[in-house]
């Protein structure tokens, strides 16, 4: 089997936007605990398999309990779990690109056959040809990605509500790895449908990309079934503990979200005044096409300048798109200035 991986350069520059992390990192406080956490671990014991704690510190923040609560290390292990046992050969999924090409490409590893559905002009699902298309091939999971990456969009409540219905008893993956940064949140669809499982990081706005830790919440069965195809021990104690830990900082989280809202809001109205096309973003990332230039070159132009953005140029509808990932306000500024100096540059 020859599959191609998924990943972004990780080259050294200057002004690293292309990965969609947080630009800062946790507060010194939160540090310093986790080195204490660290020398009090008892390191030549297993974790606790069940990771009681850190579900029952999730839970609480959602309104859930314990058993609702399925932990592994970053979103993508959960998605890969989910797949692992919900998927496999003889089942389908629908993904609607173009969106987190992860889901494709975890599900065809699983041995599950991918649909493709579409998305309109504005990168929204389209709610009647994705009720023909699960009326058609019954999938057994749907992935709906909200805010949409790499476009940037957020998905109707009610649509992704009616989406759940007509998937059952097929799963509605709900993936919200952006969810903090966006006005709604599909967890408060999750008492109305068994059958919906909503997936969360502390990737982007917890500032832990380097922990690897997401979650999932659903129903007891998803999370049963989840840990059913996660291996023995599959958390480790220290990511355990820091991820509990860092529950009771969550102003901080609360706070690094709501400063990066406003830079997010200040490259798209200074992105508007130079010759690109954007989309608006509902996450920590902003979807633009240069106008008279080709996206590689662009992409090309910006890395001569010590900035890196994503290029996603290959995924359907997305001819000539770059992706920038909201930096503090000196890496937004000098991401600013160099795509002046390409877009107005000499061919
Ligand atoms: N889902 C989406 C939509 C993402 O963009 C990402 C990160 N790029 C992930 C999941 C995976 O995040 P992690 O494994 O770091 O939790």
């Amino acid at each position: 089997m020859d599959r191609p991986g998924y990943h972004s350069p990780q080259v050294d520059v200057a002004v690293r936007l292309n990965t969609n992390e947080s630009p800062e990192g946790p507060s010194a406080e939160y540090r310093a605990e986790l080195s204490r956490i660290a020398g009090g671990l008892e390191l030549n014991r297993y974790p606790d398999r069940r990771a009681s704690l850190l579900r029952r510190g999730i839970a609480a923040r959602h309104g859930l309990s314990e058993e609702n609560v399925f932990c592994a290390n970053g979103s993508n292990e959960v998605l890969m779990c989910l797949l692992l046992f919900f998927g496999g050969a003889g089942r389908k999924a629908l993904v609607f690109e173009p969106t987190y090409a992860l889901h494709r490409h975890i599900a065809e590893l699983s041995g599950t056959e991918v649909v493709l559905g579409k998305r309109d002009e504005r990168f929204a699902i389209e709610p009647g040809p994705a009720a023909e298309l699960v009326a058609r091939h019954r999938p057994a999971v749907v992935f709906a990605c909200s805010p949409n990456n790499p476009t940037g969009n957020l998905e109707r409540l009610e649509l992704l509500g009616d989406l759940a219905a007509a998937a059952a008893p097929g799963l509605l993956v709900i993936d919200e790895a952006y969810g903090q940064f966006s006005p709604e949140s599909a967890t408060s669809l999750l008492g109305e449908h068994e059958n919906l499982a909503v997936v969360r990081t502390f990737s982007k706005s917890w500032a832990l990309a380097g922990l690897r830790l997401g979650y999932l919440l659903s129903s007891s069965e998803v999370v049963a079934g989840c840990e059913r195809s996660s291996l023995p021990y599959h958390l480790g104690s220290f990511t355990q503990a820091a991820g509990l830990a860092a529950l009771a900082h969550e102003e901080e989280m609360t706070a690094r979200t709501s400063r990066l809202l406003q830079e997010r809001e200040r490259l798209a109205r200074r992105l508007e005044a130079l010759a690109v096309e954007t989309w608006p973003s509902s996450a920590n990332f902003i979807l633009f096409r240069p106008r008279s230039r080709g996206g590689h070159e662009v992409w090309e132009g910006l890395l001569s300048r010590s900035v890196l953005v994503r290029e996603v140029s290959s995924f359907p509808r997305l001819e000539d798109c770059l992706r920038v990932t909201v930096g503090t306000r000196e890496e937004n500024d000098a991401f600013l200035e160099a795509l002046a100096q390409v877009l107005e540059g000499p061919r």
